[in-house]
């Protein structure tokens, strides 16, 4: 690391879906449900042997009813230094529910992580990336200080839920270009299974483009996904470019935001 000053930060995601992303999609025969055992199985021991190899904390967001399935795993997350997010309860996309349902899988989420890891994340991700009208109120009152579903901007964060005058929350913005599922998954009108590559230049050219901005890099990415071989050595590929660069910064979103609040104490921006 090198002691130029800050000027871009990265922020190396990963949601812990395991087979829940699959059973909410009523995709429960055994090759989809192994599918997402990979993840658990494989992509997520890879993952974590990556990030302890270069010594970098992540941010791993959990269904509650992943971490009741895979304890261990959460709590080896944690004792290797990561932030656990919270990603709902069944993976089921928050626009699909009422208001108390939605409020039952925030609940359940945190009730489950906390009887796991006795851990209260302080920053949300929506399964499916998309938000409900009723959901930034509950964040609120829930009182989680950051928020991670939306693409409002691209390399920097912003206040969002400030309408009624409350401070609101922050919110870190995601985009399909910088999430692995859409590159490598979908298999959908001759895309898809793209070669990682492609990807690489691809995710190297947001970078380069966080960094020019003295902004925050985000990558979302998914231990089924990314945890194949090949990918993975991508992955690695990119974190020597980025830690190349002087006065990089990896690190988890909950530090990013405390140190964002820092210099955006009030405002709407
Ligand atoms: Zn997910």
């Amino acid at each position: 690391m090198t002691s130029a000053r800050k000027r871009c930060t990265v922020l190396l995601t990963f949601d812990f879906d395991a087979e829940s992303s699959k059973v909410a999609k009523g995709l429960t025969s055994p090759t989809p449900i192994s599918q997402g055992q990979y993840g658990a199985r494989v992509g997520l021991p890879r993952i974590l042997k990556l990030l302890a190899q270069y010594e970098i904390k992540a941010t791993i967001f959990i269904p509650g009813w992943t971490a009741e399935r895979y304890p261990d795993l959460v709590r080896q997350i944690q004792a290797e230094g990561h932030e656990i997010g919270h990603h709902g309860y069944t993976h089921v996309t928050p626009v699909t529910l009422s208001r108390e349902e939605e409020r039952e899988q925030l609940t359940k989420g945190f009730a489950a992580l906390n009887q796991v890891a006795s851990v209260r994340p302080k920053g949300y991700r929506s399964p499916a990336w998309d938000l409900s009208n009723h959901s930034i109120d509950l964040f609120k009152e829930f009182g989680f200080e950051y928020e991670s579903s939306l693409m409002g901007d691209d390399f920097q964060l912003y206040r969002i839920g400030t309408e009624d005058g409350s401070p609101g929350l922050v919110e870190i913005p995601i985009s399909w270009i910088l999430d692995d599922f859409v590159h490598f998954e979908i298999v959908e009108n001759g895309v898809g299974l793209a070669n990682p590559a492609s990807v690489y230049e691809i995710w190297a050219g947001e970078f380069d483009g966080a960094y020019a901005e003295e902004g925050v890099f985000c990558l979302t990415m998914h231990p089924q996904v990314i945890g194949r071989y090949p990918r993975i050595r991508m992955l690695e590929k990119l974190i020597q470019y980025m830690r190349g660069h002087a006065g990089v910064e990896f690190t988890t979103c909950a530090e990013a935001v405390a140190a964002w609040r820092k210099n955006n104490p009030t405002g709407t921006n």
